[in-house]
């Protein structure tokens, strides 16, 4: 039984993929991943964006192949990045085919939109012979016409039924190493359809509220929905659409599986939202903290509260604390330090920002340090176990 029970998120059971090196579904954890908005074809503006997206912490990359020069793109674009690359493909089976041979990990494209069945055995047989796996996307505002003459409206049922028919297709070619999506902008159709299809078959499912908006409505309707499904313990990877650059997607996907202690990645500032007892501009020295500790992969919590009212309790359960203790104008050093939940030392507002970088980068450094003696140590003791 766990301490705190209303905390616990039991995940679906699903079966396990791979996108290259990274497992989707089963008990890997939740991943993050994004799409380049470059031209594919533009090797080293894709590489650009994908480095900035490999910092930000993504898991797995999306590029568009609507042509040869994109696929061709694609061959170098994967040699110069370390996360693997879906290729987008829609319709085209050469294209796919293609995609496979030039490096990709995954195709994201659906079988019953590609023709032939010949064709479909022959992007199987391509993605067999190059270890890629599939997405199968489903998606509202493009529903098959048969679906919606019969459902009438893109519907739950109409995008269960439309992924399970591309899944058959899959199936009936002993192929069953994909994922699949059911997006829609809609929040509550897109998050029926994934209840539905998530009690329907057991392949992990691709998360999307698909053309959410940008920043600010996009980032709410994306954690609405799938803040909800992750809750139920539905969904293996997450793909944020923001009209935004698509860095912002890789850190808003992020602050979601943070929100609901599913992943952990990079410094998790607790903040209060200041009033007037505050004792230094925590919005500003806030803004300038999430900017200069961008850069921190380690998992490391801090609070940065205005004053006493909340301050000391925020801190006990974070890594690293402020509470604020004079007032904006105090030059003194009113501000207390709290280091693992218990008082340490002060600071003044002046100085306060560059000694809690110090601070935090100090942290993460001894956290990595600690991970590495225990895979060290794991290691040896493994080492001696079969030496035995
Ligand atoms: S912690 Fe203090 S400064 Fe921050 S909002 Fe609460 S009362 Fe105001």
């Amino acid at each position: 039984m766990s301490v705190r029970p209303y905390r616990e998120i039991a995940r679906r059971r699903s079966r396990q993929i791979h996108v290259g090196p990274v497992p989707v579904g089963g008990d890997a954890p939740v991943t993050v991943q994004t799409m380049t908005n470059t031209i594919t074809a533009d090797v080293a503006a894709t590489v650009a964006q994908i480095r900035r997206m490999e910092e930000a912490g993504v898991d797995i990359v999306r590029v568009s192949c609507p042509d040869e020069a994109a696929t061709e793109g694609l061959r170098d674009i994967v040699k110069q990045v370390s996360v693997p690359i879906i290729a987008d493909i829609h319709f085209h089976y050469k294209r796919a085919i293609e995609a496979a041979e030039a490096g990709a990990a995954c195709l994201r494209i659906n079988p019953g939109n590609i023709g032939s069945a010949e064709r479909v055995r022959e992007v199987v047989r391509a993605a067999k012979d190059h270890g890629c796996s599939m997405r199968i996307g489903v998606n509202a505002g493009s529903l098959d016409k048969h679906l919606l003459e019969k459902y009438g409206e893109p519907n739950p049922e109409a995008m269960v039924e439309s992924a399970l028919e591309h899944a058959k297709i899959l199936e009936d070619n002993d192929f069953r190493e994909f994922k699949i999506s059911v997006k829609a902008s809609d929040v509550y159709l897109a998050v029926a359809a994934y209840e539905a299809l998530a009690e329907a078959c057991d392949y992990p499912l691709h998360l999307g509220i698909t053309e959410a908006g940008g920043t600010r409505v996009g980032t709410v309707k994306s954690s609405i929905g799938m803040g909800w499904l992750l809750k139920k313990g539905i969904g293996d990877t997450i793909r944020v659409s923001l009209s935004a650059d698509p860095v912002e997607e890789v850190k808003v996907g992020f602050d979601i599986l943070k929100s609901l202690d599913l992943r952990h990645r990079g410094v998790r500032i607790v903040a209060c939202p200041s009033c007037a007892r505050q004792g230094f501009d925590v919005i500003k020295t806030v803004e300038i903290l999430e900017e200069r500790l961008a850069h921190i992969g380690t998992p490391v919590s801090l609070s940065i509260l205005g004053c006493v009212v909340n301050g000391p309790g925020e801190a006990r359960e974070t890594d690293i604390g402020i509470t604020g203790g004079g007032t904006l104008a105090n030059e003194g050093s009113a501000n207390k330090v709290y280091i693992s939940g218990l008082a340490h030392h002060n600071v003044g507002n002046a100085e306060m920002i560059d000694h809690i970088v110090d601070l935090v980068e100090k942290k993460a450094a001894e956290i990595e340090a600690a991970k590495a003696a225990a895979e060290s140590a794991a290691t040896e003791s493994a080492g001696t176990a079969a030496a035995e």
